[in-house]
C-alpha cells in the first residue's frame, strides 16, 4: 500500500503490502480517492505538533467504503461502495481528543481504517478534491452559531490566508453578509469591531485593541504554541473570548454539494484550491503547502 509516514521524525513515502487491519473500534476500511494537506500535517511533519512515531499522516479525505470488520456485508446505514468523508476528531474513545493523521494512522494512504461513528456520507459527485475539503469547511462553519448575535454589527475575519478566505465565504453563504475580510494588521487597527474571527494567533493583542468594549474574539486558528495576553485589557473592555471547533458536518456537505453544481456556486475553489499531486510527489506537495499563502494542496490517491 502506498502511504506517507513519519518515521523517526522524518516524512517518508513507502510502498508495501500492509493494508490496515480492521478492529471492533476501527471497523470500516475506506479506499481513499483524494486527501488534502492541512497545517496540522505540516506541524506533525516538522515536529511542532506532538505525535506518536511511525504514523500515517492526513485527516482530510474522501473515498469509498471497501470493507467492514469481520467481513460483514453492511453496517447499519453503511454499505460497500458508498462515498464517504469523515470527522477526523472521532477516532478516539472519547470522540474528542484523537485525530487521525496526528494521534493515529491517517489518510495519506490507499486505505484507512475508520470508526463507523466518524463517517460522513457524501454524494458520489463529491468524490473529488471537494469531498476531501469537508473538514476545513466544517471548521469554517464553526463561528456561525456565534455570529447570529452580532447581526448588523461590525464583524471581520482577520488573516491573509486561505482559511480566512474560506471562513468569509462560508459566513456569507450562511447569511452573515456583513462579515468583512481584513488582511492587513494596519487596516484592522484603523477600525473598531464588535466581533473578530482570528486566523493568525500572533496578533492577539491587536485583536483585543481593535474590539469595542463588550466585543467578542473568536479563536479560529488552532495554534499549538503559546501567545501572550494582557488580562487587564480583556477585563477592562469586558471582552469575551470564544474558541470554536466545528459546525455541522452535514451542513458542510451541503455547502460542498452546492459548490459542485456550478449554479450559485458557494465556494470559490479557484481562489481556494491549488495543485494535485501523487503520494510519491510528497516532497513537492509539502513544499508547496508550506508557503505562507498556499492554496489547498491535494493528493490524488486511488483514482482510475
Ligand atoms: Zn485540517
Amino acid at each position: 500500500m502506498k502511504k506517507i509516514k513519519i518515521i523517526d521524525n522524518v516524512i517518508q513515502y513507502i510502498e508495501d503490502t500492509n493494508i490496515p487491519t480492521l478492529t471492533p473500534q476501527f471497523n470500516v476500511l475506506v479506499k481513499v480517492r483524494y486527501a488534502g494537506i492541512c497545517r496540522t500535517d505540516i506541524g506533525v511533519a516538522n515536529g511542532t505538533i506532538n505525535h506518536p512515531d511511525n504514523i500515517i499522516l492526513g485527516h482530510e479525505f474522501c473515498g469509498t467504503i471497501e470493507e467492514f470488520y469481520n467481513g460483514e456485508t453492511e453496517l447499519g446505514y453503511w454499505r460497500k461502495g458508498m462515498a464517504v468523508s469523515c470527522n477526523p476528531m472521532m477516532f478516539g474513545e472519547k470522540n474528542f481528543d484523537t485525530m487521525c493523521g496526528k494521534d493515529c494512522d491517517g489518510a495519506f494512504a490507499e486505505y484507512i481504517a475508520v470508526p463507523s461513528a466518524a463517517l460522513i456520507g457524501i454524494p458520489d459527485n463529491l468524490l473529488s478534491p471537494l469531498g476531501a475539503y469537508l473538514e476545513p469547511v466544517a471548521a469554517a462553519l464553526a463561528p456561525d452559531k456565534f455570529l447570529t448575535i452580532f447581526s448588523n454589527k461590525d464583524i471581520c475575519v482577520f488573516g491573509d490566508n486561505r482559511i480566512a478566505e474560506l471562513t468569509l465565504q462560508v459566513a456569507h453563504y450562511m447569511g452573515h453578509k456583513e462579515v468583512r475580510l481584513v488582511k492587513e494588521i494596519t487596516e484592522l487597527s484603523s477600525c473598531k469591531y464588535d466581533c473578530i474571527i482570528e486566523t493568525e494567533p500572533q496578533y492577539i493583542s491587536e485583536y483585543i485593541d481593535a474590539l469595542r468594549p463588550g466585543g467578542t474574539l473568536i479563536l479560529k486558528s488552532r495554534a499549538f504554541t503559546p501567545y501572550e495576553l494582557i488580562f487587564n485589557d480583556v477585563a477592562m473592555k469586558e471582552i469575551s473570548i470564544q474558541g470554536v471547533r466545528y459546525g455541522d458536518f452535514n451542513v458542510a456537505t451541503q455547502i460542498l454539494a452546492a459548490s459542485s453544481s456550478g449554479e450559485n456556486c458557494v465556494l470559490n475553489t479557484e481562489i481556494l484550491f491549488g495543485s494535485i499531486y501523487e503520494l510519491s510527489e510528497f516532497e513537492s506537495a509539502f513544499k508547496e503547502a508550506e508557503k505562507k499563502n498556499s492554496k489547498k494542496i491535494f493528493f490524488r490517491i486511488c483514482v482510475e
